[in-house]
């Protein structure tokens, strides 16, 4: 039984297929997914799947790439849907010095924001965060240094970065990524990260695990990403499966 913590499922790519991917989903024994919503068009489509399909969860915030185009325009949306109890989660909001897609000062001017608005409903953050945890660190320090305050989605970062999110009690999430030939590093960090500590994500439709290369990722195939796990830390599926999803149903209190 899965979830999968961050799925892009009312994105333009997933969107017009959703009844079939929710169908494969659940063949796939997938019992909750959390819906990640970027911009209103997204949020909108998310609140009505989720009407529809309960065991769906919206998450939402606009990402640190497009803050620069959308936040302002977006953030009082993603703002009343916290408000009336409708998110599980503000994200994915963050830093991405990478792509810098948006200039840094923005992007930390959003991402306070955005922790401000889960610290007034209590919710929990999702963080996207690419060349840039030491002013994400500085950042959660200053503003929300609390326990259980998050996941660092889709995690690429070092074994160091990874320790200093367990001391500070966040949890890590592992997406296909660890599946993937050139990724030893990683597979290194995963081996190390406590279990109650570790979710898992497709984030699809991006990052398809390695026996799917090259498809449109759904979440149907998060069992690849578990796997590794499960081979990496010298456990059965089953345990890994097990925790994971009970740290997703506590950080995000998801009913069931
Ligand atoms: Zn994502």
């Amino acid at each position: 039984m899965f979830i999968d913590s961050h799925a892009h499922l009312t994105s333009d790519t997933l969107f017009p297929e959703v009844e079939q991917i929710l169908d494969r989903a659940k063949k796939h024994n997938l019992t909750k997914i959390v819906n990640i919503c970027t911009d209103l068009k997204t949020l909108e489509r998310g609140l009505a799947l989720s009407k529809e399909h309960p065991w769906i969860y919206n998450a939402g915030s606009t990402t640190p790439h497009d803050v620069k185009e959308e936040g302002e325009a977006f953030f009082s949306h993603f703002f009343q849907a916290a408000q009336k109890g409708l998110l599980v989660a503000v994200g994915e909001t963050g830093l991405d010095y990478y792509y810098q897609h948006s200039p840094k000062e923005l992007q930390k001017e959003f991402f306070i924001r955005y922790i401000e608005l889960a610290k007034e409903f209590d919710l929990p953050l999702i963080i996207h965060c690419r060349d840039a945890f030491n002013d994400f660190f500085d950042i959660i320090d200053a503003h929300y240094p609390k326990k259980h305050a998050g996941v660092l989605h889709c995690f690429t970062g070092t074994l160091e970065d990874a320790k200093k999110l367990i001391q500070r009690k966040w949890y890590i999430s592992f997406s296909g990524i660890i599946t993937f030939k050139k990724s030893h590093d990683l597979r290194q960090v995963a081996k190390w990260v406590p279990l109650q500590n570790m979710l898992i994500e497709t984030d699809s439709p991006y990052l398809a695990p390695q026996g799917k290369r090259g498809k449109t990722n759904e979440p149907s195939y998060i069992s690849e990403t578990a796997e590794m796990i499960a081979q990496l830390k010298n456990l059965s599926i089953e345990e890994v499966t097990l925790a994971t999803s009970q740290n997703a149903r506590e950080l995000f209190k998801l009913r069931g």
